[in-house]
Formats: structure tokens, C-alpha cells, sequence
């Protein structure tokens, strides 16, 4: 594909956005009728959307199996594995802890939960968190077909560095097989080339749906809240991220947050990081530059393990909450939320909402009421896409960091266009 049809190709996509955003707000400003709802949002918006987060999710499992397997495979050195691990980790856990530092801070100053009104309580219920032995038993997977069919990320992570370590060590027969999986994974590269094509639609199916259903009127009582979180998330995206990259990589940020944008686009539309890895690897991999050995690597672990945006939202829902029920936090408490907000967040698979479950946990860990959570619920939606956006960008920040780090970076493939 040229690069002008790859630009033209993000263009569309923010046209389908735009369009989306623009037709699903008029719609929940006037529409009041029942056949628009049921054809329209609830018929063609709904299904077509679903239809085309169907076909991303499709595309995951396979994707990051085959991938991975040649991304082990094409690491010259094995035991290269343990260091890549153990850095990509560090920066992810690392990263977490300074977007919950800069949210708690910024919750402390603005105080956005003091005087809020309790009325609107509706009662939620949580889920109970696992224990972390259990997270940790369960990142190793029993059956491998069971691991891919429920989407296991970890799992299927583990699954396929065995796998891949396995024909290394197999000599022309690890050569044969390795040939397949290199020519498997340029077939799957394809496919998703193909669910591009129809992206602009889908973004706009899915956006529509959203803003026609959402609408802005849950923002007006929470809107220091809203806004609070919402301003974070951009500076962690746009200040910390760009530092962190041009201190540990040298590469230009604009040039990276040009080329992440339509991954960043994917991620808004669907607030599923799980369902937006095709699209993170494809551009990750394609247009910044980092090696399919890292890539393949650290972009779907990021997917599971690194969510600083839903780590933001948490910080300052944190504080809010504690402040909306008149509970003083201790200085125990806050650096209780940075370390509980940040191990909840492994294991945690990126799909749409799971930032509040982990909300949940994180303040029962910390002792605040878990019914707060209901406080918060209705502009969560809203919240969700953003975050998700700086979650796929902090993942791709640390896979260029680490590539980098290692030589496995195409700088051509990052200056071109
Ligand atoms: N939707 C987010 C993600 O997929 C997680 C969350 O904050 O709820 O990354």
C-alpha cells in the first residue's frame, strides 16, 4: 500500500468519526422517535458496529499467536527474551505509577469531589477481585485451545514464547515450521489490511452508537470530574510520553504521535485495547519502525498489562469519591492507591468498562466505599475512549523505547512520510 492511500486512509477514518460524533449527538439532542431508535441507533449503528468490532476481536488470537511465534523465533538469542521481559515490565509497571502520581496530584489540587451532591447514587455492586496468587497461577495456561478460545492474553503469550523457543531448538524441522509461520503471519497482516478498507465505516457505526445513546447531559453534575480526568489523560499523553521518548529513544515525538494517530483512532472508536492490538502491531511495526521481535512481544502484553489511562481515571476517582463521601485520605492511602492501581491493572484484560471493576478493587483495598462507583458511571462511557487511547499510546511508547534499546529499530521505516 502507498503512502498517500495510508494517509488517505487515516483521513476517512476521522471523517467516519467526525460524522459519527456529529449525526449520534443530534440524534440524542432531538431525536424522540421510537423508529429511529429501534432501525437507525438500534438497528443499523448497533449491528454494524458490532459487526465490525466482531471482525477486529477476529483477527487477535491468530495474530498475536502467529506473530509472536516468529518474533521469538527471529530473536538472534534466546535468553535475549528474559531482558526484553523484564525491561518491557519495569517500564509499563513504571509508567503506571507516574500517570496515578500525576492524577492523585492533580485530584488533591482541584478537589473535584468537594461539595458534590450524593443524591445520585445509584447502587453498584462489584465484582470480586482475584487474588494475586490466583492472577499469577493464572498466567499459565492448562490447555492451550482453551487459553485461545477465551482470549486469554497472558496465556496465549506464554503459549506462543514456548512455542517459538521450541523451534529454535528444532533444528530443520523448527526451520520448516518457522517458514509456515513467517509466510501465516503475512496472510494475517493482510487481513487486517483488508478490515481497514472498511474502517471509516465502522468507526462511524460505532461512534454514532455511542454519542446517540451517551449523550453529554451525565457530563453537567460531574463535570469537574469529567474534565479533570479528561485533562490529565492528555497531559500524560502529550508530556510524559513525549519525554520519555525523546530522553530514552532520541525519537521525535510529533512524528510519533502523527504516526500512532490511527491506532489511537481505533482505540477511541472501540475503548477495547484488546480489539485495537491488530491495528497497534500494524502501525507499531509498519509506519513507526519497531521490530516484529519486539512488537509482537510488547504490544500485546501492553494490551493486558499497561493501562495508564484507565490508571488516571482511577487516581482521580480515588480522591473524588473520598472527597464526594467526606472521608479524609491518610498519607497511607495514596501510596495504597498507586500500588494496588497499578498490580490491578495485570491481568486485566483491555476491553470496554473494565476500568471501573478495577476501580472497585482498588477501593477496597484502600478502604473508601465501592458503592462510589456508581457516582461516576455515567460518564464513564465517554471517559473510557479516551483512556484507551492512552493506553494503546503508552504501550507503543515503550515498544519503540525498548526496541531502541535493543537495536531492533528501522529508523528508516520512521522517517518515511
Ligand atoms: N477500555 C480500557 C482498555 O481497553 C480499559 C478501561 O479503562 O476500562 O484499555
Amino acid at each position: 500500500m502507498t503512502s498517500p492511500a495510508k494517509n488517505k486512509l487515516t483521513r476517512n477514518i476521522i471523517i467516519g468519526m467526525f460524522l459519527g460524533f456529529l449525526i449520534g449527538g443530534l440524534l440524542n439532542l432531538w431525536n424522540t422517535n421510537s423508529v429511529i431508535d429501534r432501525y437507525l441507533i438500534g438497528g443499523l449503528f448497533y449491528v454494524g458496529g458490532s459487526i465490525f468490532l466482531a471482525s477486529l476481536k477476529l483477527l487477535v488470537v491468530p495474530l498475536v499467536f502467529v506473530s509472536l511465534v516468529c518474533g521469538t523465533t527471529a530473536l538472534d538469542d534466546v535468553r535475549k527474551l528474559g531482558r526484553v521481559g523484564l525491561k518491557t515490565v519495569f517500564l509499563y509497571l513504571g509508567t503506571t505509577a507516574i500517570a496515578i502520581s500525576i492524577a492523585l496530584t492533580a485530584a488533591v489540587v482541584f478537589q473535584p469531589g468537594v461539595g458534590f451532591e450524593l443524591s445520585t447514587n445509584e447502587g453498584f455492586s462489584p465484582k470480586e477481585a482475584p487474588p494475586l496468587s490466583e492472577v499469577i497461577i493464572g498466567l499459565f495456561p492448562t490447555n492451550p485451545v482453551k487459553a485461545m478460545a477465551e482470549g486469554n492474553m497472558l496465556q496465549i503469550i506464554v503459549c506462543s514464547i514456548l512455542f517459538g523457543v521450541a523451534l529454535v531448538i528444532s533444528g530443520d524441522a523448527g526451520k520448516r515450521v518457522g517458514a509456515v509461520f513467517n509466510d501465516l503471519n503475512e496472510i494475517i497482516m493482510k487481513l487486517v489490511f483488508i478490515l481497514m478498507q472498511i474502517a471509516p465505516y465502522g468507526v462511524f457505526c460505532l461512534i454514532a452508537k455511542t454519542f446517540a445513546t451517551e449523550g453529554f447531559a451525565a457530563i453537567k453534575p460531574l463535570a469537574l470530574y469529567f474534565f479533570l480526568v479528561f485533562g490529565v489523560l492528555i497531559f500524560h499523553a502529550l508530556c510524559t510520553y513525549a519525554s520519555l521518548l525523546k530522553v530514552f529513544s532520541g525519537l521525535s515525538p510529533l512524528r510519533f504521535f502523527r504516526k500512532i494517530r490511527r491506532a489511537q483512532l481505533f482505540a477511541f472508536s472501540t475503548a477495547s485495547s484488546g480489539a485495537t492490538i491488530p491495528v497497534t502491531l500494524d502501525v507499531v511495526e509498519n509506519r513507526i519502525g519497531v521490530k516484529n521481535s519486539i512488537a509482537s512481544f510488547t504490544i500485546p502484553l501492553g494490551a493486558t498489562l499497561n493501562m495508564d489511562g484507565t490508571a488516571i481515571m482511577q487516581g482521580v476517582a480515588a480522591v473524588f469519591i473520598a472527597q464526594a463521601y467526606g472521608i479524609e485520605m491518610t498519607f497511607v492511602n495514596y501510596p495504597m492507591v498507586i500500588v494496588t492501581a497499578t498490580l490491578a491493572s495485570i491481568g486485566t484484560a483491555g476491553v470496554p468498562g473494565v476500568g471501573l471493576i478495577m476501580l472497585a478493587m482498588v477501593l477496597n483495598q484502600v478502604g473508601l466505599p465501592v458503592e462510589g462507583v456508581a457516582l461516576i458511571i455515567g460518564v464513564d462511557r465517554l471517559l473510557d475512549m479516551v483512556r484507551t487511547a492512552v493506553n494503546i499510546t503508552g504501550d507503543a511508547v515503550v515498544s519503540c523505547i525498548v526496541s531502541k534499546s535493543e537495536g531492533q529499530f528501522d529508523q528508516s521505516v520512521f522517517d518515511r512520510d
